[in-house]
């Protein structure tokens, strides 16, 4: 394995996300020095993060930033706020955010950040004061042309606009084009809030298409309540489909009948989380897993379907908004059991698709009008299905695989007519 000598990056979600591509690196007969650059990132930043809690006292967080591949262009991916980040989650991520670029055929890199803390116990100040730091700690290595961070779990709009107010505080003007997912009147786009939810969704109806399902007489389950899932929700709803069941990290709700998203949703605008929400009978975020329903989503944390649970699923399409919810065993199960995967690198792209046209926004300083944004992103999204698929079909390979061969393939390319520096 060529990740030896690097047991600081050894976590299973690295070990998974370098498995994976060495299997297609492999299916690719891609160059071997080539295989050797892409199976570790470029750069890794860690960083101490220190913070003035409320308190008075000073915590040390510890971020992250790392930068997996620039070969299309700069590199681009979220920053993630959660306890359970690590050095080798996020390299996992920066790595699949190359492959995601790729896919979708944006001119960026592959990078992600984050920092191990729970910004469901931090007060706004404190999250502004850790934001700041952390973004003047990484300011050398990130900008418009450079690296360009957006929201991931635990982060918002309103932690990008600290990341693009400090960049700007040390550069001397503004600097819109330094991140992405930012409020509209603050530089944003229309639309990006919605893009990785609505993404998944116009991913389910090209897939409903295919297997000729009715989505409107369907049923689906959505595990994670946050930006991915309850937008998905809702525009599944909204196509007819009847959501049986939604979790959040409180737990969850089942009704056969159907769930009210809309009024989930108003509970939603003055509560952190669905904690107090009555509706249905309450079931765990295992538990959703594993109902019997056409679609299913994982819009939450990774590594949640595995080796132990993947033969206990019966859903039809697997719409994977989560980055990484599936582990290599339980994809092989889950390509016995004929369940059609929507992979995490084509499901979810609608969110990095909508930020690399706010960062195109940004960078002309010209704004697009919802319709343009909406249409754009239907394009490029119904374009890389199409080419998962016949792939898919044409060298009988299951649909991540195919996702991961088109990604890879275009990353390896390039690095090849670039050539090895000096
Ligand atoms: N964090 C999101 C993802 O995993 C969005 C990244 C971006 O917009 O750059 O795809």
């Amino acid at each position: 394995m060529v990740f030896t000598g690097s047991a600081e990056w050894h976590t299973p979600a690295s070990e998974m996300a370098v498995t994976q591509f060495e299997i297609v690196a492999e299916r690719l007969n891609l160059d071997r020095n080539v295989r050797a650059r892409l199976a570790r990132p470029d750069r890794a930043l860690v960083i101490s993060v220190p913070t003035r809690l409320d308190d008075g006292s000073v915590h040390v967080f510890t971020g992250y930033r790392v930068q997996h591949n620039d070969v299309l262009g700069p590199f681009k991916g979220g920053i993630r706020y959660h306890p359970d980040v690590d050095l080798g989650e996020v390299c996992a991520l920066a790595m699949w955010t190359t492959w995601k670029c790729s896919l979708v055929g944006l001119p960026f890199g592959g990078a992600k950040g984050g920092i191990a803390c729970d910004p469901t116990r931090l007060s706004r100040k404190e999250l502004q004061g850790m934001t700041r730091r952390y973004t003047a700690e990484i300011r050398n290595f990130i900008g418009p042309e450079l690296d360009v961070p957006a929201p991931d779990m635990g982060t918002n709009e309103q932690v990008m606009v600290w990341v693009m107010d400090t960049y700007s505080q040390h550069k001397g003007h503004a600097v819109p084009g330094v991140v992405t997912g930012k409020p509209v009147e603050m530089g944003g786009t229309v639309g990006r809030r919605e893009a990785t939810g609505r993404g998944v969704v116009h991913l389910i109806r090209e897939t409903a298409k295919h297997l000729n399902l009715d989505l409107s007489r369907s049923t689906a389950a959505v595990q994670g309540f946050g930006n991915v899932g309850s937008v998905t929700a809702a525009e599944l709803a909204s196509l007819g489909v009847k959501i049986i069941a939604v979790s959040d990290r409180t737990g969850g709700f089942y009704d056969e009948k159907g769930l009210p998203i809309d009024r989930l949703l108003r509970h939603l605008a003055d509560h952190p989380d669905l904690a107090g929400c009555r509706f249905g009978e309450p079931i765990s975020n295992a538990e959703l897993l594993e109902l019997k329903c056409d679609v299913l989503v994982p819009a939450a944390l990774g590594m949640q379907i595995t080796a132990e649970n993947a033969a206990r699923l019966k859903c039809r399409i697997l719409a994977e908004g989560a980055n990484g919810p599936t582990s290599l065993e339980a994809d092989e199960i889950l390509g016995q059991k004929g369940v059609f995967v929507l992979p995490d690198i084509l499901a979810n792209a609608g969110g990095v698709t909508v930020s690399y046209f706010e960062w195109v926004q940004d960078l002309q300083n010209f704004f697009w009008s919802e319709e343009q944004v909406k249409q754009q992103l239907q394009q490029m999204l119904t374009r890389a299905f199409r080419e998962v698929l016949d792939l898919s079909q044409r060298e009988k390979v299951d649909m991540r695989s195919a996702a991961l061969m088109i990604g890879i393939d275009r990353v390896g390319r390039a690095m090849l007519r670039r050539g090895l520096y000096p």
